[in-house]
């Protein structure tokens, strides 16, 4: 059982608890009342009390000591821990200013954590990358945040995350299951998405209503910096805004609005309409125009997006 023993000399703040045991649901509330700090749902703040699922979690990522890992949302440090006995460098993100100054104490001393306060969603672009990721995370932004790092090119050799259920499905869905979206896509553009252990309300404190479930994505081999056109993502999100209407016309409304950059381009003398820009990149990426967001597999929306940007050039 992991307990931490507070630094004899820095009890300032938590002078009425010596020991912080993450496996106790209240234990936590005890050390969380003494020190005037409380759980905050908008943060979405459950701690992870499963010790079995926590080290399963760790296992997964496999990151070899040394080794630069990013972990989001620490909370009081329970995954922290496990990543510093591995002697795992950590860089933490987290926004709560109470858990904040508890890991300073916490980890008083320890070099191989840094702590980055404040919402990961601003902080993280001006912080060195890490090959490796981890996050038991906030409910409210980890499908955006996970998006925002593969939109902007901040990619991990493997990320090992703990996100609700449903969003683990729709990170591992395949094409004509209802699950299926511009996230599925996003991910496996450039992850290989591994479902793990579903994780059961009771494993948190407090209890969430609903299930959580781990999820393990690898960097694929077979992609580079070049393998998405520009229009790749914002074309992926305007297909499944509208998922079950034809992709020709989600493909005019697109080039409407200037997304594509073929607004200007012309049929002859007069400046074509948006319809005939779309069948004319329907026609250069062999696609019918008829088919659904819903139904296309990743390679389907690359053809379309390269056949933007090649009647751009
Ligand atoms: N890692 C701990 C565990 O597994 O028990 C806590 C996980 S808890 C689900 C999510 C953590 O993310 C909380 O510590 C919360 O304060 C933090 N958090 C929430 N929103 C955040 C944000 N925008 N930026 C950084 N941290 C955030």
């Amino acid at each position: 059982m992991p307990v931490i023993k507070l630094p004899q000399n820095n009890l300032s703040h938590y002078n009425k608890v010596m020991e912080l045991n993450y496996n106790s649901a209240a234990e936590l509330k005890s050390f969380l009342e003494q020190n005037s700090m409380g759980m905050q749902k908008k943060f979405g703040q459950n701690f992870l009390i499963n010790p079995g699922i926590r080290q399963a979690l760790v296992d997964e990522l496999e990151a070899e000591a040394g080794s630069q890992v990013w972990e989001i949302g620490p909370g009081l440090g329970a995954m922290t821990r496990l990543l510093r006995e591995r002697d795992i460098l950590v860089r933490a993100f987290e926004i709560d200013h109470g858990f904040a100054r508890a890991l300073e104490e916490l980890f008083a001393g320890d070099t191989g954590l840094a702590l980055i306060k404040g919402d990961v969603m601003k902080t993280w672009p001006s912080e060195p990358s890490a090959p490796y990721l981890l996050g038991n995370l906030p409910y409210n932004i980890a499908a955006a945040l996970l998006a925002d790092f593969i939109e902007k090119g901040r990619l991990f050799q493997r990320m090992v995350v703990t996100v609700q259920r449903e969003i683990a499905q729709r990170m591992a869905a395949r094409p004509n299951s209802p699950a299926y979206s511009s996230f599925s896509v996003l991910c496996a553009s450039v992850y290989t998405v591994k479902p793990l252990m579903i994780i059961r309300g009771a494993s948190f404190y407090p209890k969430p209503n609903v299930d959580s479930q781990g999820v393990r994505l690898d960097l694929r081999t077979d992609i580079g910096p070049d393998s998405y056109p520009a229009a790749f993502y914002p074309l992926l999100r305007r297909l499944f805004a509208s998922r079950r209407k034809m992709i020709k016309n989600n493909l005019a409304n697109f080039i409407a609005s200037g997304a594509g950059g073929l607004g200007l381009l012309s049929a002859g003398p007069l400046p074509a309409t948006p319809q005939e820009i779309a069948a004319g990149v329907l026609a250069h990426s062999g696609l019918s125009g008829n088919e659904r967001a819903e139904n296309l597999e990743l390679e389907s929306f690359v053809r379309l997006a390269q056949a933007i940007e090649d009647m751009r050039k």
